[in-house]
């Protein structure tokens, strides 16, 4: 299938790891131009100089997307190398451990780290996505659904990007704009390694107790199957799913429990 992404431009935040990076992958591999917009400048560096080797087009922005001025600087230097923005997919995030007990103060932070910047990066970009009828993709968390525990900031923050999947999905229909959310559960990534590491006593037996529930496969949802998802709802393929949340997580959270 031809997801018609060529030459069309589209913004990924924290594109060089994990979730991203597939992302970041999936759209250059079907002709889109890419630009990453992520703190990590090692990983981002690394990333672009192998898509760009391999013919992409790549442009960077390295800042953290918690300053308001980062995220304006993304939407100019998108638009300013590639003249226009066909989709943003609002992914960078960290599972961040703002519990009850951590009080007021580490919960706002994780609200800052979580959520603002998937709201200002969409305001910037309006009119460019008015302009080309573009695709937003919000990357949210099971966590929204579940809760974790231990978690208040992320899972509040990751609850507000599903409320605001579907009140943009209503507010931008004049327009044309489609706008959707993927819900992962277990995707082994570099901040997936970190939590378990940081959280455990025993984190390979507690991986192994979280793979064992997992329904289909017991096995963790790949990357590049988030990355799949995430193109598709970014193509015109998808052309009238607006407002939807895609939980893409081998059964984790809908199916029988005694299924595992
Ligand atoms: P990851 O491996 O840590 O990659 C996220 C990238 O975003 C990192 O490069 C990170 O930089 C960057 N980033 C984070 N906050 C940023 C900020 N304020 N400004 C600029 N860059 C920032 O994480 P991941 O596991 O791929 O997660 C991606 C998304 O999926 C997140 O929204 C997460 O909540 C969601 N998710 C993941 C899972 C999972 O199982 N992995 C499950 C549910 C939801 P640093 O390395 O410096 O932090």
């Amino acid at each position: 299938m031809d997801l018609q992404l060529k030459d069309k431009v589209y913004i990924v935040t924290g594109g060089s790891k994990g979730i991203g990076e597939a992302i970041s992958r999936h759209i250059v591999a079907e002709g889109g131009k890419l630009v990453i917009a992520t703190r990590s400048k090692e990983a981002t560096e690394i990333l672009a100089a192998e898509l760009r080797a391999a013919g992409a087009e790549v442009h960077t922005v390295i800042g953290d997307l918690q300053e308001l001025s980062n995220c304006e600087r993304v939407i100019k230097e998108a638009v300013a190398e590639f003249g226009r923005i066909d989709g943003i997919v609002n992914n960078a995030g960290v599972n961040d451990g703002a519990s009850l007990e951590k009080g007021p103060a580490a919960f706002r932070a994780s609200i800052n780290l979580n959520l603002f910047h998937y709201y200002d990066l969409v305001h910037y970009a309006l009119p460019y996505l008015k302009e080309s009828k573009g695709s937003i993709v919000n990357v949210s968390s099971k966590v929204a659904l579940t809760g974790q525990g231990q978690t208040s900031g992320y899972a509040a923050a990751k609850g507000a990007q599903l409320g605001l999947t579907r009140e943009w999905a209503a507010d931008l229909l004049p327009y044309s704009i489609r706008v959707n959310a993927i819900l992962p559960a277990e995707v082994m990534t570099p901040l997936y390694r970190k939590w378990l590491d940081s959280s455990f006593d025993d984190p390979a037996a507690k991986e192994a107790e979280i793979v064992a529930n997992i329904p289909f496969e017991k096995r963790m949802t790949t990357a590049d199957e988030i990355a799949a998802m995430s193109v598709f709802l970014l193509s015109p393929k998808s052309g009238h799913t607006t407002g939807q949340f895609m939980i893409v997580d081998g059964g984790y959270v809908h199916l029988d429990r005694s299924l595992t």
